[in-house]
């Protein structure tokens, strides 16, 4: 089981840890940064993350922290 904390300011929302996420349990949030950019954010179903850290990596801006 793992848990991912997005660092809301460093987000830039491209969406590019989405599509890498094997169980689909990352979305862009409804809220923007103070960039102007509206963060991704876990779903409500952390329990289905398995801690791969695809998404972590994927990120181009360090923008994800995986805990297991
Ligand atoms: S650690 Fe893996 S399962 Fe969990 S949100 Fe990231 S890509 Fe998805
Ligand atoms: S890959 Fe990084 S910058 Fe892009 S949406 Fe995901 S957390 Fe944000």
């Amino acid at each position: 089981m793992g848990k991912v904390v997005v660092q809301q300011e460093l987000c830039k929302g491209c969406g590019l840890c989405v599509e890498a996420c094997p169980k689909n349990l990352l979305v862009i949030g409804k809220d923007a940064n103070s960039k102007g950019y509206y963060a991704v954010v876990q779903k409500d179903e952390e329990e289905k993350c398995n801690g791969c850290s695809l998404c972590a990596i994927m990120c181009p801006d360090v923008a994800l922290e995986v805990y297991r």
